[in-house]
């Protein structure tokens, strides 16, 4: 039986939406890190009736509640108060903890203020999780639960620093010795796909996102990428590996082309590899996209010498005066044809002196109205011919860029890939 666990983070400047709970978001990679599986995250605001709620529901789902928040000594810090309400458990003076608050001050020179005494109440029968750097000591406390192991509750500051010292000193080995069994990890493992949208990815594989499959596998979409995440639980690394792989291997075999690379990889970044791998240089000239070619292909660490430059153009004179393509070419077909991006390949190939050049079209104007639809061209020039495609101009704008950026770099990948 997996080990499950809920974080509640209390605050209204979280609820309300002024500040971002982001210790949510690290607990919860370090509990799957220690193989628990965080089932729910609730955000309450600093109310008492929400806050008991809140306590009494998560006792009944799940094992760990990890609580963030609202320990501190003034009126709106209601934790204390809370647990012990939804726990039937009255607030008595922690001697212990009422030390450490007091030598805290001591330290720091200052005298306690009376208010902090409220900070050495505890629900009867808790343990104290030592603070170091703060002054609100953590509530460890367990609760019983007919028929069931006891849920137990773990309260941490809400200042990140301090909740996770207290994570790494106290809360991790607890929940790890809790653990019944050998240890149980959770690993993932990505697998980036471009070129189709993500429904078509999921009807080609073979009844793999499927709930409750070991290992599970899910897929999510970010400007046009598509990541396929397998994850498995297992004891060690290499067991979790063993079961990973095959579901990778099935993936690769279902999607082929579609399949670019793996994990934090992005297509900039196989691209740069893939010119490596055939000693090819490569150059861009870029009109629509703006430069977003030229920026990927400069952020790929190490730098890849092979990477030559890229051009933008912006307007019909730059591309006359830049990359001498002919005033009667552009006339005849219009800037934005399959034949004027031609030449854009052609001639920024022989301006960089690269093996191959991509060249991306000016995006056209968008026309609600307009009769047909629209497209960007590109075109690939190597040693042996121009390769033209054409991408219809239609989505969300806030992505067209990317997507079309995209588009383009994956022909770049494909060629490499293929020698075509
Ligand atoms: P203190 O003793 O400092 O009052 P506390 O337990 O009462 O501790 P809060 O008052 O709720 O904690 O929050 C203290 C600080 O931590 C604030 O700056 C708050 O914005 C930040 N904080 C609280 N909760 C979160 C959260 N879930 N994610 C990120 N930051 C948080
Ligand atoms: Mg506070």
């Amino acid at each position: 039986m997996t080990t499950t666990a809920e974080i509640i983070a209390i605050g209204d400047e979280l609820t309300s939406g002024e500040r971002l709970d982001t210790n949510s978001q690290w607990l919860s990679q370090r509990l799957a890190e220690l193989g628990v599986r965080t089932l729910f995250h609730t955000t309450v605001g600093d109310d008492l009736a929400s806050n008991v709620r809140a306590f009494r529901e998560a006792r009944d789902r799940v094992d760990w509640i990890l609580v963030t928040g609202g320990l501190g000594p003034t009126a709106d810090d209601l934790t204390r108060e809370a647990l012990a309400a939804a726990m039937n458990a009255p607030l008595v003076e922690n001697e212990m903890a009422l030390n450490q608050i007091r030598s805290l001050f001591a330290r720091r020179g200052r005298e306690m203020p009376e208010r902090n005494a409220l900070q050495a109440m505890f629900p009867a029968g808790s343990r104290v999780v030592p603070n170091p750097h703060g002054t609100a000591p953590g509530i460890d406390f367990e609760s019983a639960r007919p028929g069931r192991s006891p849920a137990r509750f773990i309260c941490l500051p809400g200042v990140p620093a301090e909740m996770k010292e207290m994570w790494r000193e106290s809360v991790a080995p607890a929940i790890r010795a809790s653990l019944p069994g050998p240890p149980r990890l959770i690993r993932h493992r990505c697998v980036k796909c471009f070129g189709v949208g993500e429904s078509h990815i999921e009807a080609m594989l073979p009844d793999l996102i499927r709930r409750g499959r070991q290992p599970s596998v899910g897929i999510t979409v970010h400007r046009a990428t598509i990541t396929l995440r397998v994850t498995a639980e297992g004891a060690s690394d290499d067991e979790c590996e063993h079961l990973i792989q095959p579901t990778i291997d099935t993936i690769c075999t279902c999607l082929g082309d579609l399949v670019y690379g793996r994990d934090e990889e992005e297509l900039h970044d196989v691209v740069a590899r893939c010119l490596v791998d055939r000693q090819t240089t490569l150059a861009v000239a870029e009109w629509g996209t703006g430069g977003l070619i030229t920026e990927w292909m400069s952020e790929v660490t190490p730098p890849n010498p092979l990477f030559l430059g890229g051009l933008v153009i912006r307007n019909r004179e730059a591309l006359q005066r830049c990359l001498d393509v002919p005033q009667t070419l552009i006339e005849q077909w219009g800037e934005n044809s399959r034949e004027v991006v031609r030449e854009m390949a052609d001639r920024c190939r022989r301006m960089f002196r690269a093996d191959v050049a991509m060249a991306v079209g000016p995006f056209p104007e968008i026309q609600s109205s307009a009769a047909s639809p629209q497209h960007v061209h590109y075109a690939l020039a190597t040693p042996d011919e121009i390769i033209t495609d054409s991408v219809l101009y239609a989505g969300h704008p806030d992505i067209l860029q990317a997507l079309i950026a995209k588009r383009a770099l994956n022909a770049v990948r494909l060629y490499l890939v293929h020698g075509r």
